[in-house]
């Protein structure tokens, strides 16, 4: 089937919404149009000349980008600026460009978590909320014999999910439902112009937001009425929450020195700042946060990090890390490039459940402009 830019963004934002982003984060479509066919997509951590370059040579007509192109505006459009030079060749190749930023940190699944996952941490949580979204309920009524199918369609759907500790979570109450069809009705129970009366249960579930929608599609296919009765309201004294950065413990605990050695290789890099009183203190709980997180290391402190690992560590703040005695590794902000292989591998998993022929290909260049000698 064939895609446009919509589709496909269509469905990572329902990933990764707009709204976990940070206030300010130009996030979004940048540069072209969502409005058109794509073929072939490449993802990159970042959008820089070399890189428009490599989709040129590989005729790409979206770029998914994590950081945006366009963090600052242009204030003229003179293409002898190479930034702006950049922005020429994009559109003369009418190549779209589109970014999820600060919204695919904090996603669930998302940037932090797949930093989390790869240094294997266990029981991640977040480490810095800065969104909150209340749950919905939905509470449905059925007759007494299609319970479970029903209750059952509705859990598998993400309906009762409370967090990453409780699943399928539902109250059931029995009652009678009454209903008089009329002309025009085809009805499951029951005759045109009849009062009835059915002995039903109302079944109640705690609902995300996000998965709401396809929670409700599942209710109606799967509910036996012409007309399901169903409610939707907003819980008020339950939140979901999402937020920047990981904490979560390792399987055993490892010397802080020995861990920066293993980082290394972790994360691929070829040197790595650390700042610590004690490079021989067993660690165990670690916090991460990819990019520049440190201006939120009084976080990781508060939810008892050994060690936090973030980039971009400005020199003073090291010092301020150093004597609330918080051991802090800075692998440097490119370890985000983590994105790649995982948008490649969620790209590819969106059009093989959509049908969509799309290709997804990796920028292949390394846009770290640190070297170490
Ligand atoms: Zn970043």
């Amino acid at each position: 089937m064939n895609v446009t830019g919509y589709d496909l963004i269509e469905r990572f934002e329902q990933f990764a919404p707009p709204t976990l982003a940070e206030t300010g984060d130009p996030i979004g479509l940048a540069i072209g149009t969502l409005n058109k066919p794509i073929q072939r997509v490449m993802v990159t951590l970042d959008v820089r000349p070399e890189v428009v370059q490599e989709a040129i040579e590989k005729q790409i007509d979206f770029i998914f980008a994590h950081h945006p192109p366009m963090f600052k505006p242009a204030k003229n459009l003179i293409s002898d600026d190479p930034q702006n030079e950049m922005y020429f060749e994009l559109i003369k190749h009418d190549i779209a460009v589109y970014a999820a930023h600060t919204n695919l940190d904090v996603a669930p699944g998302g940037m932090n978590d797949w930093l989390a996952d790869l240094i294997d941490l266990h029981h991640a949580e977040t480490m810095t909320v800065t969104k909150s979204r209340p749950y919905k309920k939905l509470a449905v009524m059925v007759p007494k014999e299609n319970e479970t199918e029903v209750r059952e369609a509705l859990t598998q759907a993400g309906a009762g999910n409370m967090g990453s500790t409780y699943k399928d979570c539902s109250y059931t109450l029995e009652g009678i439902g009454r209903f008089k069809p009329v002309e025009g009705a085809h009805p499951t129970i029951g005759d045109i112009g009849k009062s009835e009366e059915t002995h039903e249960v109302k079944i109640e579930f705690a609902v995300s937001e996000q998965d709401l929608p396809k929670v409700v599609h599942a209710l109606l296919e799967a509910h036996p009425y012409e007309v399901p009765v169903y409610d939707v309201y907003t819980i008020e004294n339950l939140s979901e929450e999402f937020g920047l950065g990981r904490v979560g413990d390792l399987a055993e605990p490892i010397k802080l020195q020995d861990f920066v050695t293993q980082l290394k290789e972790t994360f691929g890099v070829s040197g790595l700042r650390y700042i610590t009183t004690n490079p021989d203190k067993l660690i165990q709980r670690v916090a991460v946060c990819g990019g520049d997180g440190g201006k939120f290391y009084q976080d990781a402190l508060k939810k008892g990090a050994d060690v936090y690992i973030t980039g971009d560590v400005y020199y003073h703040t090291g010092h301020d890390m150093l004597a609330d005695g918080l051991s802090v590794i800075d692998p440097g902000h490119h370890i985000e490039q983590i994105c790649k292989p995982k948008l490649k591998e969620l790209f590819e998993q969106w059009c093989t459940e959509n049908n969509w022929h799309l290709d997804i290909v990796s920028s292949e260049l390394n846009t770290d402009p640190f070297r170490f000698s």
